[in-house]
């Protein structure tokens, strides 16, 4: 006969220590990390002061060491991510396994560190998911991102265009680096899209088998349309200190991010540190300047931080350290 296994060897409570330990030694090498700025955080101050990528106060706060703890559900949502770059590495190391790729090497993560330093002489460390190798020569590198959020997924795939945030780290990756890089998304899902992307019934797979059209060519109301798992490639080019972006039917597409404006975002957080200042917040406008569908802000661990103090930095500063104080409990 065979029995329930016991309450400590049960597959979740397994899954729940070793996120706590994972936890434990990211905490660690966290501390390590304080006082550099990160490559996997990114962004862009336009000419006209708005912020691109990611937001330039998360990023003091990581620079003070200030992090909120993900809870286990966050950890599950993670481990997608590094389950794709997995399912990446695995097969493209077989691909260059494959005679007519024999004098290239893939070199992953610490193999291939990105370092430099700003004008503030703080160091900003990243690591590029992938770079492909003739022997010392960088040829492409390239930013995996897997989608697990059916809208986002619907919104690159239909609207084919990049997540800002996506866009600029591999960006910022490319000019260090000197190498051409690409960002290759992959949604793994197949879900029903909201009834908004309903007009790209092209690119959709009908959830019904009804005809998705009246017979004057419309598609139909109330029809459902399912994304079906996909990935995407979008490769970067910089031109005159602007960067472009080229989809995969080699359409190139301007965007409003710059070389200067990247190096700019990096010099702003030890400037701000340096002078007690908040710039102003994260802009909510997509990559053709328009204003987003939602406020960036509002999903943001330190939205209360910005709408109590938004130009008082000490204020701020102590908000912040007790919302990450308080998501250790
Ligand atoms: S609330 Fe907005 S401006 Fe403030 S830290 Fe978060 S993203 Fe940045």
């Amino acid at each position: 006969m065979t029995t329930i296994p016991p309450a400590s060897l049960t597959g979740k409570r397994l899954y729940r220590v070793g996120i706590q330990a994972e936890r434990r030694e990211h905490a660690r090498k966290e501390t390590k990390k304080a006082g550099t700025l990160r490559g996997g955080t990114a962004g862009c101050v336009t000419t006209e002061s708005i912020v691109f990528g990611q937001c330039h106060r998360v990023a003091l706060a990581r620079l003070e060491g200030l992090e909120v703890e993900p809870d286990d559900t966050s950890q599950v949502w993670f481990d997608a991510g590094y389950a794709n770059e997995s399912a990446w590495i695995a097969k493209l190391e077989l691909a260059l396994a494959q005679p007519e790729y024999a004098e290239y090497t893939l070199k992953s993560e610490e193999e291939c560190a990105v370092k430099w330093t700003t004008s503030y002489n703080i160091d900003v460390t990243g690591r590029p998911d992938l770079m492909v190798y003739k022997g010392e020569m960088p040829i492409v590198g390239f930013e995996l991102k897997g989608i697990n959020a059916v809208k986002a997924g619907a919104r690159i795939w239909c609207e084919d265009k990049p997540k800002t945030d996506n866009l600029i780290q591999a960006a910022h990756y490319m000019l260090k680096t000197g190498c051409p890089f690409t960002l290759v998304y992959s949604y793994r899902g197949r879900s029903i899209v909201p009834k908004r992307f309903n007009k790209y019934a092209d690119k959709l797979v009908l959830s019904n088998s009804k005809s998705a059209h009246t017979p004057t060519g419309k598609p139909k109301k109330g029809l459902e349309y399912s994304l079906e798992p996909f990935t995407k490639e979008f490769l970067l080019e910089f031109e005159e200190g602007r960067l472009y972006y080229v989809r995969e039917d080699g359409t190139k597409v301007k965007t409003p991010i710059t070389e200067q404006g990247i190096d700019q975002w990096y010099e702003l957080i030890p400037y701000m540190k340096e002078n007690k200042t908040l710039f102003v917040r994260l802009g909510a406008y997509d990559l053709e300047c328009n204003r987003l569908y939602y406020d960036p802000c509002k999903w943001c661990d330190f939205y209360e931080a910005c709408e109590v103090f938004e130009n008082n930095y000490d204020s701020w500063m102590d908000k912040v350290k007790l919302i990450c104080e308080e998501s250790k409990v």
